[in-house]
């Protein structure tokens, strides 16, 4: 059986986008077939980070009923296949989010994994994925805004009948993982999945348009990356 997973917060900039491509590659590097997919299509930005900018067929056409589900999914070379959104106003206003289940569905039926980058907050579009997914992750920075408003999010998802699956805990002081975990683990309802260090490597990686497990595989950030898919594939 398939496995789809939404990537979410309540709070942008949290690391949601890096996770998706980290977490994706991780899986398909453990053989996995993975797919990942940009609903955030007001703020698209997975395909810029990929290097998939330039495609002619994203998201948006297939839910402006323009283009066939299949022609919006681009294989990299690590076996990572990549449904991107546009970034054109007029495709985003053409795009329409209730459509995302039916593109669901066809997708589920080429991967074991599906993983969902969701838009920040709360609002219409960003409540589908949420209900959507088999299991919701929360990416939660170690910091107050970002719990309470991931508080908020884990709210959402009971209201919708969705799952959460559990927190990505990311941008964590290296040099305090131990406390850090115990500390937000004390505070929030959701068990803790993955631990993700603050890293440079990061975003350094992402200007090179490679995710960091591949350019850095050795990083703490990519350490907890994979870890986290070697959890998540233990877990199925
Ligand atoms: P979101 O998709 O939630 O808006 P992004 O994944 O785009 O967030 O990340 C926001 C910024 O934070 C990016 O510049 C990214 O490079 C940086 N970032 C994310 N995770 C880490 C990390 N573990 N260490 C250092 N920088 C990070
Ligand atoms: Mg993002």
């Amino acid at each position: 059986m398939t496995r789809v997973y939404t990537v979410a917060s309540g709070k942008g900039g949290t690391g949601k986008t890096m996770s998706v491509v980290n977490l994706g590659t991780a899986l398909a590097l453990l053989g996995k077939r993975t797919i990942i997919l940009d609903a955030d299509i007001g703020m698209a930005n997975l395909g810029l980070v990929m290097g998939l900018e330039r495609t002619r067929i994203t998201l948006h056409e297939v839910l402006a009923g323009e283009a066939d589900v299949s022609e919006a999914v681009y294989e990299l070379p690590t076996g990572l296949m990549v449904v991107p959104s546009g970034i054109s106003l007029r495709g985003f206003q053409d795009a329409d989010p209730n459509r995302l289940q039916f593109v669901m569905s066809e997708l589920v039926k080429e991967a074991d994994y599906v993983i969902i980058d969701a838009p920040a907050g709360i609002n219409r579009d960003g409540v589908i994925p949420l209900a959507i997914a088999d299991e919701v992750l929360l990416v939660v920075n170690p910091e107050l805004s970002s719990m309470l408003d991931a508080a908020k999010v884990e709210a959402v998802v009971d209201i919708v009948g969705g799952s959460l699956g559990g927190i990505i805990l990311n941008r964590v002081p290296p040099y305090h993982i131990a406390q850090t975990v115990q500390s937000i683990s004390s505070v929030m309802n959701g068990q803790i999945l993955g631990v993700i260090p603050e890293d440079s490597n990061v975003r350094t990686a992402t200007a090179f348009k490679t995710p960091v497990v591949i350019r850095y595989p050795e990083s703490p950030a990519s350490r907890g990356y994979k870890a986290l898919a070697a959890r998540l594939v233990g877990d199925k």
